[in-house]
């Protein structure tokens, strides 16, 4: 049979059309009474569906127009309709000649036996025929038409109420239902106008969270965003109801005070907000802290936009997180020297490596049980010519953001493998070398090549390699690490846990990678006279890195008293300034050659 579908809604006719398709018919469609009536007119169609509501011309019209038509009257016609029906479009439809009143949602078969039917009548020439339009027809239809009035209304109230929230939904943030990016900027460029007028100052402040990435990537993104936002009902608690607050991206958020402001004022509000942020949360029984960075930059004497604002803010809280993060601080000109002297490093940082400026120092790392050298971990430096020396920490986090972290990375483990190579055949067969992996490092997806690779060429077993990763790496994405790890696993090389005790630190996670070592943060063996809880905390972690068969370094020894505490404890070996700081190769080897031991 050939089938006119007319419907507005191109979901629901595809799926009619699959239906009836399926069962052998062949389809047409129309999105409206007047196309519908037009294709009849052209191809003489066998049955036609027809929808109620649709624009142009509704489903009653084109059946009054259909079952009128001397040419098309004998086409059997059947309604399908969902939303709003009454019984009286019944009424109306059947005494306008229509073969059929169907109402979904319906089940295909039954929908399928529904139209055999129609079809078997339409055949055996029983169609049922309009009745000529009487009063009670007149009434009906006017009825209907009020009704679709009603409905027309109520489609159109929904439309709007839909804009509603699509305009709400672009201005604010779904999580923490506050006002995003791009309301606050249109909130400042206001504010920015008004404080022009009244010669006023505008305090805006840049909220970030510390350490979030670490708990969102450790403990999950529910928790992430459950702590969201309650940090955004936290913030909302500590302003005044003509502030703006805004989530601007990830845990960022923005406040513009509004109104004028001091700095007396300004500063109460970011203590005020650093405290109620430190309080403890509990989730699912975990404890979580978190502490809150703010920069705070001022209009007009930091910038006239909202964006020069932003940045200016941003900038002050880069200078907060260098010096310990859970602080307030304001926005100097001197932090704009600060990051052009950044950008001459990155950019020094790049010919260095062709300069032959780095070079990889080692630290002994020394075996309780007989005080002798057993490894060494190599840390690089850079040697810059006029500069001087400058350490890890300040250039390792900017070559991990500029990608520079991968040939630097490589180049250090190419050197230290070579280097334990040569003292391996000077006659200590027994080192191992430790060497610290990046997370871009790490995630390389041709990581394990490049160490296969590395110790073709250097010709070091790979026993004698262990690569330090921190947990926070390895939490990144858990199943990815498990795999590299495993892999190179495979392959002999020996896998350490790094400044333990500073990130998520949960044991049984642990577990689930293949740690060979455990090297506990060099922060407990500090505090062990400062905190009487270090002493019971630092021998737990100790006590269950045994149980999970690891080998425990203590980093950070630097007294007599530290190492007497190390001993005390199932310590397999230490590594620190007490035995020694990390030395060029030449200052290592003869370290070896002294045999220089740890006294007992
Ligand atoms: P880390 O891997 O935890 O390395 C140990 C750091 O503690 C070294 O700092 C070492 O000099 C220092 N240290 C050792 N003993 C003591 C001690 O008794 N007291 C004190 N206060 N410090 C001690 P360094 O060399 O400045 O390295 C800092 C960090 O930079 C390293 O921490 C590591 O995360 C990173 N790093 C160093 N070299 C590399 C590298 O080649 N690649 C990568 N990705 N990171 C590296
Ligand atoms: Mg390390
Ligand atoms: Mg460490």
């Amino acid at each position: 049979m050939k089938i006119l579908i007319v419907d507005d809604n191109e979901d629901a006719k595809i799926i009619l059309a699959k239906t009836l398709e399926y069962n052998g018919h062949s389809i047409e469609s129309a999105a409206n009474g007047v196309e519908a009536l037009a294709m009849a007119k052209k191809f003489s169609h066998d049955l036609i569906i027809s929808d109620i509501l649709m624009p142009e011309m509704d489903g009653f019209q084109l059946c009054r127009e259909i079952k009128m038509d001397p040419d098309l009257q004998k086409i059997p016609f059947v309604f399908y309709t969902a939303t709003y029906v009454e019984t009286e479009d019944e009424r109306l439809a059947i005494s306008m000649g229509a073969s059929r009143f169907i109402v979904k949602p319906i089940e295909g078969n039954a929908f399928l036996k529904i139209i055999n039917e129609v079809i078997e009548e339409h055949q055996a020439g029983r169609l049922p025929l309009p009745e000529k339009p009487g009063e009670e027809e007149t009434v009906l239809l006017r009825q209907h038409e009020a009704r679709l009035t009603n409905k027309l209304k109520k489609k159109d109230k929904e439309l709007k109420l839909r804009e509603k929230r699509f305009t709400y939904l672009l201005h604010h943030d779904p999580l923490t239902d506050l006002p995003n990016r791009r309301l606050l900027m249109d909130r400042v460029g206001q504010a920015i106008k008004q404080a022009e007028r009244d010669k006023s100052i505008l305090a805006f402040l840049f909220v970030n969270l510390d350490r979030f990435k670490w708990i969102n990537d450790s403990a999950g993104h529910d928790t992430g965003d459950r702590l969201l936002i309650t940090v955004a009902k936290r913030l909302k608690a500590c302003i005044r109801s003509s502030d703006t607050i805004s989530r601007v991206v990830g845990d960022e958020f923005a406040l513009l005070l509004g109104g004028p402001s001091d700095m007396e004022h300004v500063s109460t509000i970011s203590q005020n907000i650093l405290e109620t942020m430190a309080q403890p949360l509990r989730f699912d029984g975990h404890d979580f802290s978190i502490t809150a960075s703010i920069g705070i930059s001022l209009y007009p004497m930091d910038g006239c936009s909202g964006e020069a604002l932003l940045n200016c803010a941003k900038r002050a809280v880069y200078r907060v997180k260098e010096q310990g993060r859970n602080a307030y601080q304001f926005y100097s000109e001197e932090m704009n020297l600060r990051s052009a002297e950044l950008m001459v490093m990155r950019t020094e940082m790049r010919r260095a490596l062709d300069r032959e400026e780095f070079r990889v120092y080692y630290q002994p790392q020394v075996a309780l049980k007989t005080g002798k050298i057993s490894g060494m971990e190599a840390l690089v430096r850079w040697e810059h010519p006029e500069k001087g020396f400058i350490s890890p920490g300040a250039f390792i986090p900017l070559a991990e953001e500029t990608n520079l972290i991968l040939p630097l990375g490589k180049w250090v483990l190419e050197t230290a493998c070579r280097q334990t190579k040569v003292w391996i055949e000077e006659g200590f067969p027994e080192l191992r070398v430790s060497v610290n992996l990046s997370t871009r490092q790490f995630q390389h997806e041709k990581l394990v090549d490049l160490v296969s690779s590395i110790l073709v060429k250097t010709q070091l077993k790979p026993e004698q390699l262990e690569l330090e990763i921190t947990e926070s790496i390895a939490m990144k994405d858990v199943s990815k690490s498990i795999e590299t790890m495993s892999r190179l696993n495979k392959l002999g090389v020996q896998w350490a846990v790094d400044d333990f005790g500073t990130g998520y630190s949960s044991l049984s996670y642990l577990r689930k990678f293949s740690f060979d070592t455990l090297k506990v943060d060099r922060s407990f063996i500090h505090n062990l006279l400062t905190n009487p809880d270090a002493e019971c905390l630092t021998s737990a972690i100790i006590a269950m890195a045994h149980t999970l068969r690891l080998k425990v370094i203590v980093e950070g020894v630097e007294t007599k008293e530290q190492l007497a505490f190390s001993r005390s404890n199932p310590v397999d070996a230490i590594q620190g300034f007490y035995f020694s700081r990390a030395l060029p190769p030449e200052d290592f080897t003869t370290l070896l050659r002294e045999e220089k031991c740890l006294e007992s």
